[in-house]
């Protein structure tokens, strides 16, 4: 488990409103960067979703067989998302989780601060998927792709 995305983590989400959202990012500054990222969604920066309550998660989740953990404080989802296909959130013009719209990646942020291109940045989220898909494949370690998710990504809790 890397780690745990609670609601309201982050300032923003990458939505195409302005907010995080793997699949809808903002439109603005950051440009679409988090199109054909979803690495937010897809279980590689955290293992779950903090939701608020079940009416937080949502009719579209639930209809994909989400389930909310009520046990965890707060509650949260397990990710990879059913709602996130390999580019974008299938469900991002429907109800979405709060925290869905709120994170955003430091990525995203460098991007949007102009500190980092957007090719760049779009480089360092290939090499990531990359390097994931070498993690499944038992070609790098848990180790690695951790240190490049806090390297880029997300600092360590
Ligand atoms: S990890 Fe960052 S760039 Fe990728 S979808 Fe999430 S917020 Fe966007
Ligand atoms: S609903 Fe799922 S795919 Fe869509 S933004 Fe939230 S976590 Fe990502």
């Amino acid at each position: 488990m890397i780690a745990h995305r609670e609601v309201g983590d982050g300032d923003q989400g990458c939505d195409t409103g302005g907010v995080a959202e793997p699949g809808t990012p903002p439109v603005d500054a950051t440009g679409s960067i988090c199109i054909g990222c979803g690495l937010c969604c897809d279980g590689t920066l955290f293992s779950h979703l903090g939701v608020i309550d079940e009416s937080d998660l949502g009719r579209p989740l639930q209809a994909l067989g989400v389930e909310v953990i009520v046990e965890a404080d707060p509650p949260v989802f397990a990710l990879p998302c059913p709602a996130f296909d390999g580019r974008l959130c299938t469900i991002h013009h429907l109800h979405r989780p709060r925290a869905c719209g709120w994170f955003e990646c430091d990525l995203a942020l460098a991007v949007a601060r102009g500190e980092l291109h957007l090719a760049e940045a779009r480089e360092v989220i290939e090499r990531t998927r990359q390097l994931r898909r070498r993690v499944e494949a038992g070609e790098a370690t848990d180790a690695e792709l951790r240190r490049q998710v806090e390297r880029w990504f997300r600092a360590p809790d």
